[in-house]
Formats: structure tokens, sequence, C-alpha cells
């Protein structure tokens, strides 16, 4: 390998964020590297419920932002993407379910009123009954109302798995980054004391981007964390669920999605308003059994006795906001040679990189030939949370 690298763009965080941009960039003709610290997709990817969101949950807020209306095509493009013939080739990257689920337990229908009469879910909902019901809820003692959101649900494994395929010779394993300047001017990055020399440097490394930015001395954008405390289930009697289970607030009661373990059974990974302050404020234990008697209330049928918890404690990291308000779009931030950003979203990724190649356009920056990376360390691919947690 030789000693100084040089390459079109050098990105810093290989999460869903820096691969797709990653695979988009080298579609195009550039040549980059993408660094990683510790394992592909194993900060908040691989811990995420892998929604591809198109906006509908925000509309329980009665409110919509114009913002939320740009998160409504994330759908088509992830679709058209995993059928082979989007921005990305992900025709191999496993789809867990075609739709997620609005579910209503009981008599919330103030919810629900400003719910459909939002712009952001008209003309995309269904109600579902009987068979179409989610398997999980297919029971004689169902009661409550559920519908069919035009949202998808990937399986982020095969999906970070896929981006790393497209990235080529591309991925670097690295854990100690430093400025590279000349003449006052930042023009690339040292690597674990290898000299990376780039037109553009891009830092998507999620809550690292902290850390990153002061050690390069850059005082903005800041970034904020907000903590979550997800709650896993593990059982032979569980059957898909993928399902936003309202209660009476802006925010789902539970969100639900259902994860192939690797030993075949099915993991509830439970998010929602049962993974926020209370929730982060509770001790694992206590957590699990809040977990445990939402479950037996809201699906007295499904028998839990054999079931396997553990919970997760993860930040959500983005740039900061006044009052913790979430960030709708992917957010891009660029100071001559350097961009740095948050998706803040998995499904975001694709608006994410829209930035990214919007910048490098408007600074006129083109692909020029590089040699290939080669006999580089590579970071290896992250084991999914349910697999660690619950063996
Ligand atoms: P990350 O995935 O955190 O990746 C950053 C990478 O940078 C990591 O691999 C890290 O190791 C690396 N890194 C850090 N520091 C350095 C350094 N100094 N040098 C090199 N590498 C470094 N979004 C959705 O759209 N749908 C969902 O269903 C959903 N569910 C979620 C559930 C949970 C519990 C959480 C926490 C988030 C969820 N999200 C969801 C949000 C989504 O996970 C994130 O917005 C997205 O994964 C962020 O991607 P990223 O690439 O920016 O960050």
């Amino acid at each position: 390998m030789p000693s100084v690298i040089s390459t079109d763009v050098l990105i810093v965080g290989a999460g869903v964020a820096g691969l797709w941009l990653n695979a988009r960039l080298r579609r195009q003709g550039f040549s980059t590297v993408l660094v990683e610290s510790a394992s592909l997709g194993g900060g908040q990817s691989l811990k995420s419920q892998g929604i591809i969101h198109g906006g509908a949950k925000y509309a329980l807020h009665g409110a919509l932002s114009g913002a939320s209306e740009a998160i409504a095509d994330m759908p088509r493009r992830w679709r058209e993407a995993l059928d082979g013939k989007g921005e990305l080739d992900l025709s191999g990257v496993r789809l867990l379910s075609e739709a997620h689920y609005l579910w209503s337990p009981g008599t919330i229908a103030g919810n629900l009123t400003s719910f459909f009469a939002s712009k952001a879910v008209r003309g995309r909902v269904d109600q579902v009954k009987g068979e179409q019901l989610p398997p999980a809820l297919q029971n004689p003692k169902f009661k409550g109302k559920v519908y069919r959101l035009a949202e998808l649900v990937v399986d982020v494994p095969s999906l970070i798995e896929r981006l790393a395929e497209l990235a080529g010779d591309s991925l670097l394993a690295g854990q100690t980054i430093e400025p590279l300047y000349e003449a006052d001017e930042l023009i690339g990055l040292r690597v674990d004391g290898r000299d990376i020399h780039a037109q553009r440097i891009v830092l998507s490394a999620g809550g690292g981007n902290a850390e990153l930015l002061n050690a390069l001395g850059v005082a903005q954008p800041q970034m904020q964390r907000r903590p979550l405390h997800m709650v896993l289930v593990k059982g032979p009697t569980l059957k898909p669920l993928f399902a936003h289970c309202l209660g009476g607030g802006p925010k789902p009661r539970i969100t639900v999605t259902t994860h192939p373990a690797a030993d075949g059974q099915c993991v509830w990974y439970l998010g929602g308003d049962l993974a926020e302050a209370d929730g982060v404020a509770r001790e694992p234990s206590a957590q699990i059994a809040v977990a445990r008697k939402e479950l037996e209330a809201l699906l007295p049928w499904v028998d839990l006795s054999q079931a396997q918890w553990a919970t997760l404690r993860v930040d959500r990291a983005e740039p900061a906001q006044s009052g913790l308000v979430r960030p709708d779009n992917a957010f891009l931030d660029s100071q001559h040679r350097l961009m740095i950003g948050w998706p803040t979203k998995l499904a975001l990724a694709p608006d994410f990189a829209d930035r990214v190649l919007s910048q490098l356009s408007r600074d006129g920056i083109h692909p020029t030939p590089q040699a290939p990376l080669v006999d580089v360390p590579r970071p290896p691919m992250a084991i999914p949370v349910w697999d660690e947690l619950l063996p």
C-alpha cells in the first residue's frame, strides 16, 4: 500500500449513511475511501427497526410540516432499489415486511381523526381485516382496527452486507483520525498514521461526529443525542408483527418489528413511547416488566411463558435542535473541503446521499482516476443486536 493515498471523497463512518453514500459515489465513478473504527453498521444502523418511513407516523401529531412530505418519497426510492431498478442495486436485500401497520387497540378516535385528516396519509392507508391482519393479530380475541401503511421494513443486516459488497475495495478499518493540513487548509485525514488526501471529506460517523469535529477544531454543527431504552423478546410462539400500536398520545404506545434470530426464532423488537423518556429512566428489569405487561394487555393470546427478554440502551445522534425536536430531513453542513451530516433516519439515507452529491456538483468536484486500495485492513460486519443479546 502506498504511504499516501489519494481519493476523490473520503468518508468517515460506515453506518447506513456512509455506506449508502459510498455506493452512490462509486456508481457515479468517484473514487472513495470509507473509514470505519468499529464494525460495519454496528452503530445505530443495526440497532434500528428497519422501518422505511413514509411520514405516516408523524401525521399522528395532527400537524404536518413540509419536511414530513420530503420523507414521503422514501418508500418508493427504497422499493426501486430493492427491485434492482433504483439508484442502487439492492436486489439481494431481505425485505422483512411489505408493509408496516397502524394498530388501534381501542377507542382513541381523536388520535386517528387527525391522522386520517393529514395529507401524508391520504390515499396511502387501507384498513385490513381477517386473514389480511398481521399473523400475530390473527386471533378470535383480537379487537381493534388495523391499517396498512405504504411503508416497508427491511432486514438491516442484509442491507449492510449488500452495501459493503457495493463498497468494493473502498473499506478501511482505522481507529485514530487526525487532520492533515497544507498551508492551513484541511487537505485530508491521517488514519492510523497513513495520510489520505481527498477532494472532499464527509463525516458520517453518527454519534462519533461530535468527537471528530472536536479533533478537527470545528465548532459547528453541534450534535444532540436522544436516548432510547428498547426491549427485545424472543420466543418460539412469536409470529410476525410490524406495527405502531396507538395509545392516547402523539407517539405510538409501542412500535413492534419482528426480526429473524440466527436460530430461526422470531424476535420482537419494541420501541415507540415505551422506549422514550419514562422507559429510559427505568432499570432494565423494570423496563422488561412494563413491556411484558403491555404485551399481555394488548395480545393476551400470545404465550410468553418461554420468552427470553433483554433491553438495549442506544442513543439517536442528530444535529442539535432546540427542545430536542426530532428533525425530519437528512442534515448536511458543508465547510470548504469538509461535510458533516446525519441522516436522522435510516429511511433518509438516500436523502443524505443526495445532499452530498448536490454539494459536490455545486463545488465542481468530478471523479478523477485513482489507484485502488489494496492490502488494507477491512472493518468487520457487526453482529445483529438480537443475536448478541439473546443468543
Ligand atoms: P450509525 O449507524 O451510528 O453509523 C456511524 C458509524 O460511524 C458507526 O459504524 C461507528 O462505528 C462509526 N464511527 C464513529 N466514530 C468513528 C470514528 N471516529 N472513525 C471512524 N468511524 C467512526 N430510522 C428509520 O428510518 N427507521 C427505523 O425503524 C429506525 N429505528 C431506529 C431504532 C433505534 C433503536 C434507533 C437508535 C434508531 C432508529 N432509527 C430508525 C434511526 C437510524 O437508525 C439512524 O438514523 C441511522 O442508522 C443513522 O445512520 P448513521 O450511518 O448516521 O449512523
